[in-house]
């Protein structure tokens, strides 16, 4: 690296941290330091730090709220850029809502049922940012975030770009972005819906998340992706790894789909027990799972 990030050579007005500990900022409670974690102030602030970490050649991650992020144990090198400054929610006109990268889903739902919209209400319970929850297309009964969403603010090259979500390629927690473009916030398109309807739904979902969803230690909710439609726990369950564990990264007993952190795991201890469900699942059913948590770090 050419430059040290105490020497940090641009007006940066956001917060710096050195080597901060990504455990911190992850819902699964691991993972190593990150030699910068950053916090811009906006879009300007960004865009500065950015052109001094392509031109010092440091890498870079973004990062929502960590809920689906699995930080390997030597940590990352480069720099983490957090936008949780970036949370303004803002009616257009209509149906039309933009919310930006750092708002929570939850806020997103309760800001468009003060308007009388609806129709988002099935990701109140998801835990995480816009920004996240996009890139992701997170969510839940069948429906995903992007479904809902007209267009995207994107930060591309150093420029501001909205981009229309059907010339995008998404899918099932999925959405195929180009490398370095960061979602600075998303324009929903909503309907309109009477605020009890909306109420319904958000304690509906938050209910369900309290009794079936409630494993008792950190997890990042779903560690697999479905395969083929079909429920990932149905197979972790027929392969008989319901609370199976390597250290202390179990497969939850409360819902084989969620592999928890039951005090002091390591990353390695996830990928150790991820690796076993994966080639335990693939011997009963001959199903390849994926991961739907993103793994990042240094190997
Ligand atoms: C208890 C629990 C329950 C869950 N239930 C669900 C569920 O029902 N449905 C579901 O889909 N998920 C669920 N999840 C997973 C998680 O909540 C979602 O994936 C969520 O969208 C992650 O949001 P985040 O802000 O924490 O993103 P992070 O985990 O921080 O990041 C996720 C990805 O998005 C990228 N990213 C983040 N911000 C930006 C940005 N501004 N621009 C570009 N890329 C960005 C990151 O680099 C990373 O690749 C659950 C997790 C937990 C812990």
């Amino acid at each position: 690296m050419s430059c040290r990030y105490e020497d940090l050579p641009i007006p940066f007005r956001g917060r710096l941290l050195l080597g901060e500990p990504m455990q911190l900022h992850t819902s699964l409670k691991v993972g190593g330091p990150a030699d910068l974690y950053a916090i811009p102030e906006d879009t300007d602030d960004l865009t500065s730090l950015l052109s001094w970490l392509e031109e010092s050649n440091i890498p870079w991650l973004m990062i929502g709220r960590g809920y689906n992020l699995l930080v390997r144990d030597k940590g990352i090198r480069g720099a983490v850029i957090s936008l949780e400054k970036f949370n303004h929610i803002t009616a257009i006109d209509g149906s039309m809502i933009k919310a930006e990268a750092g708002v929570e889903n939850l806020a997103l739902v309760r800001f468009a049922q003060g308007k009388g919209l609806g129709g988002i209400g099935f990701i109140s319970g998801i835990p995480g940012t816009i920004g996240g929850a996009i890139k992701m297309n997170a969510g839940a009964y069948g429906k995903g975030i992007l479904e809902r969403t007209d267009h995207l603010t994107l930060l591309r090259n150093g420029n501001v770009h909205e981009v229309r979500i059907d010339e995008l390629d998404y899918g099932y927690r999925h959405l195929k972005l180009e490398v370095g473009d960061i979602v600075l916030a998303a324009t929903f398109s909503l309907e309109e819906c009477e605020p009890h309807h909306t109420e319904e739904q958000i304690r509906n979902d938050l209910e369900l998340r309290r009794t079936k969803h409630n494993v008792g230690y950190p997890s990042a909710g779903s560690f697999f992706k479905n395969p083929q439609e079909q429920a990932a726990w149905r197979f972790i369950d027929s392969a008989g790894m319901r609370g199976v564990k390597v250290g202390a990264a179990q497969v939850s007993e409360v819902h084989s789909n969620f592999l928890v952190n039951i005090g002091g795991a390591t990353c390695q201890n996830f990928l150790d027990l991820a690796k076993i469900v994966k080639n335990a699942v693939h011997a009963t059913s001959g199903v390849t799972l994926e991961e739907e948590v993103r793994i990042v770090g240094q190997i």
